[in-house]
């Protein structure tokens, strides 16, 4: 989608700090890390939301996966770290394009804000 930030990012249009890649996601760096570690699983297709998500379980999962994945690969596997996945404006989703959180590096409070 031309106005989507996310897929500008995907299509190389805006710079990104690249963590991982395949055909179906592409993971970034965070712009405004909340954490040491913070890179976002996005997937390639524009997707508005988690909620957009029903019948896409295997992709959906493959977007967890991968953020899982990558997690380990930096390091934050016996730490531990987390996943988030906003959706809407009351759960602070502020990009509409599907986008995983991976955050770690730290002790994170809960509940959040
Ligand atoms: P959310 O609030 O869940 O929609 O998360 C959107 C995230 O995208 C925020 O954490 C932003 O800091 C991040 N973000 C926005 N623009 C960029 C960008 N150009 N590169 C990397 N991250 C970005």
């Amino acid at each position: 989608m031309r106005d989507c930030i996310f897929c500008r990012i995907v299509a190389g249009e805006i710079p990104s700090t690249k963590v991982y890649e395949d055909e179906r996601y592409y993971a970034f760096r965070d712009i405004n890390p909340k954490a040491p570690v913070h890179f976002l699983v996005v997937t390639r297709e524009h997707i508005g939301g988690v909620a957009d998500m029903e019948g896409r379980e295997e992709l959906l999962g493959g977007l967890v996966t991968t953020g899982i994945r990558m997690a380990a690969e930096l390091g934050l596997a016996d730490a531990g770290y987390r996943l988030v996945l906003n959706q809407g404006a009351d759960g602070g989703q502020s990009v509409p394009h599907v986008h995983l959180h991976v955050l770690g590096g730290r002790a994170l409070a809960w509940p959040p804000g």
